[in-house]
């Protein structure tokens, strides 16, 4: 309904000329950020999850328990047959909690180093190497007496990349503690809707996480778009024509509204969006009048 209100033009239809999951994308990736409500949605369900995580005494949490998962944690706890709307709803969210939850190494013993998630980086939460160590290792395994990291192990048996992240986790205060779990993405470590929504149309980005550098250039170079000090109808042409979206010849006949794609104005050239706003014969004498040329 929003996509149509979007692109239609008083009351009629208009095209979508972007889809809807690239619109949701946050405008510093070149979206408009239109909330995603899928996933705003499950982000909202897995604080359902959070609370049996977090309030295990609670009434509720004990009668699910009861019902659904006598024996075992409520992190492996499995669907069942004949399951209500609630618990399955409440599985459902419980995909975004395992998204984000890893350990908080205490003394290590009970976490595996291998198959567990624990090295804070998004979003394998694991080593990425395996230098020839036991599968079922743990992380106490890997601690000297005295509770700190044991360099010269780490250093047989980690890349330079894991061993600096590894390096970074801070034991000294809870390795007389046991190991716990906590939500990665809060900086309370404790879960919550915005966070978790903010990844979400993150991870819906198909580049995301691909390159470092590159994402911050993407970002950098939409932000100086949308931060420009113009009317809001210019940054949205502006944004048209970088998104490569503008009704031009090229893009019409592409969807096949025009059969021609030779610019209407000079009759000569294909009219793409550089051709419509700048190499054109009308915009480069526009552009000779103003300012900037
Ligand atoms: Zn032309």
């Amino acid at each position: 309904m929003i996509a149509r209100y979007w692109w239609g033009k008083s009351g009629r239809k208009g095209i979508h000329w972007l889809g809807w999951r690239k619109l949701c994308k946050p405008k510093c990736l070149g979206g408009l950020g239109f909330k995603n409500f899928e996933a705003f949605n499950k982000a909202m369900v897995a604080k359902q999850a959070w609370r049996i995580l977090e309030k295990p005494t609670s009434l509720v949490v004990k009668i699910l328990k009861a019902r659904y998962f006598p024996h075992d944690d409520f992190m492996q706890a499995s669907l069942g047959s004949s399951s209500s709307m609630i618990w399955k709803s409440i599985l459902w969210g419980r995909e975004v909690i395992e998204d984000g939850l890893i350990w908080r190494v205490g003394n290590g013993a009970s976490i595996r180093v291998f198959q567990d998630r624990w090295i804070p980086k998004p979003f394998t939460f694991k080593p990425l190497t395996d230098r020839g160590l036991d599968w079922n290792t743990t992380i106490s395994d890997l601690l000297t007496a005295s509770g700190s990291w044991n360099l010269p192990l780490l250093e047989q048996h980690f890349s330079l990349e894991d061993r600096d992240i590894i390096f970074g986790i801070a034991l000294g205060l809870v390795s007389q503690l046991g190991d716990s779990k906590f939500w990665f993405f809060s900086k309370n470590r404790k879960y919550s809707v915005n966070t978790r929504y903010r990844v979400a149309v993150r991870q819906c980005d198909e580049d995301f996480g691909v390159g470092g550098s590159n994402q911050s250039a993407q970002e950098g170079f939409w932000m100086r778009i949308w931060k420009l000090a113009v009317p809001n109808k210019i940054k949205m042409l502006i944004w048209r024509a970088c998104t490569d979206i503008l009704p031009t010849t090229v893009n019409l006949s592409k969807r096949r509204v025009l059969t021609s794609h030779v610019c209407s104005r000079c009759g000569k050239y294909p009219e793409d969006a550089y051709h419509a706003l700048w190499s054109s014969k009308m915009s480069q004498i526009f552009w000779k009048c103003t300012y900037f040329i």
